[in-house]
């Protein structure tokens, strides 16, 4: 027999060199519920188990190696829904999350149209299809894998969304009057890469993540150029920014045109 407290202290130490304590014990104990059925109390009433499957013992030597453990049980969460991830799309985010809940608080009209670009895994698409008020939801992302993953999503949430393969560098938007136009674009400059996590840059999908420092906000002036042809009167654009260029940001989409332009921090500052 095996006790799976003595399994959940020996991987939560092997876990320490990668994660912060707190977080490495959230992990075993999530894995231990997804392949054991088990929960933190059973950790504690130190239960057994006669042996070790196969696949738990697999997704702990991945967990390891650093592997996010998103792309290891291939779903991550998001707004109340579980989203189909691979290395192809990036990772949900809960700063995303706020974002998306902004615009599902501020935007309570019918039948709005909408447009998201840069979908990935498409959680900002089909949360907002699902959670609005019977709104015309579009979607773009220059990359075909994402797309397929984004689709099957849509699928399995019962989203009405229509994806586009489309390079926002390159070519224009190809809807009309839109109502809100939204994106988290790529906005990490490669001179942060020192601060981000070995996770996230072994394994996350560095063209969702980076941007050159000679134009960091290079997406943000495209999509603002290009949404300002297409948006209705009195229409709206939301982005998710770099926290160190919120003030460029504001005065980049002043530049632009845009009027009542704000930065807010979410919960993380
Ligand atoms: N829109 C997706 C998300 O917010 C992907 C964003 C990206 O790849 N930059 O998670």
């Amino acid at each position: 027999m095996i006790s799976i407290r003595k399994l959940f202290k020996e991987y939560v130490d092997k876990l320490a060199g990668l994660y912060p304590l707190e977080e490495a014990e959230s992990l075993v104990i999530w894995l231990f519920e997804e392949f054991l059925g088990k929960k933190r109390m059973d950790i504690i009433r130190d239960e057994q188990i006669e042996k070790l499957p196969e696949a738990l013992q697999d997704a702990l030597d991945q967990l390891l190696k650093g592997k996010p453990i998103q792309y290891i049980l291939g779903t991550a969460p998001f707004y109340g829904r579980e989203f189909e991830v691979s290395p192809a799309v990036l990772i949900p985010r809960n700063e995303t999350e706020e974002l998306v809940h902004l615009i599902i608080k501020e935007n309570p009209g019918e039948g709005l149209r909408i447009l998201d670009i840069g979908t990935g895994s498409g959680c900002i698409p089909i949360t907002l299809s699902r959670e609005m008020n019977h709104p015309q939801v579009f979607a773009v992302d220059i990359s075909p894998e994402a797309l397929e993953m984004a689709k099957r999503n849509a699928f399995v949430h019962h989203a009405a969304v229509d994806f586009r393969l489309l390079d926002i560098l390159k070519e224009d938007i190809p809807f009309e009057n839109l109502d809100i136009v939204v994106s988290n674009p790529p906005y990490v400059r490669y001179s942060e890469k020192e601060k981000m996590h070995q996770n996230v840059l072994e394994y996350e999908p560095h063209l969702a993540l980076f941007v050159f420092d000679e134009d960091p906000l290079l997406f943000y002036r495209e999509i603002a150029l290009k949404a300002g042809k297409v948006l209705k009167q009195g229409g709206k654009l939301y982005f998710e920014i770099n926290e160190a260029l919120g003030l460029d940001t504001q005065k980049l989409m002043e530049s632009l045109g845009y009027s009542q332009v704000r930065v807010l921090k979410d919960l993380n500052d």
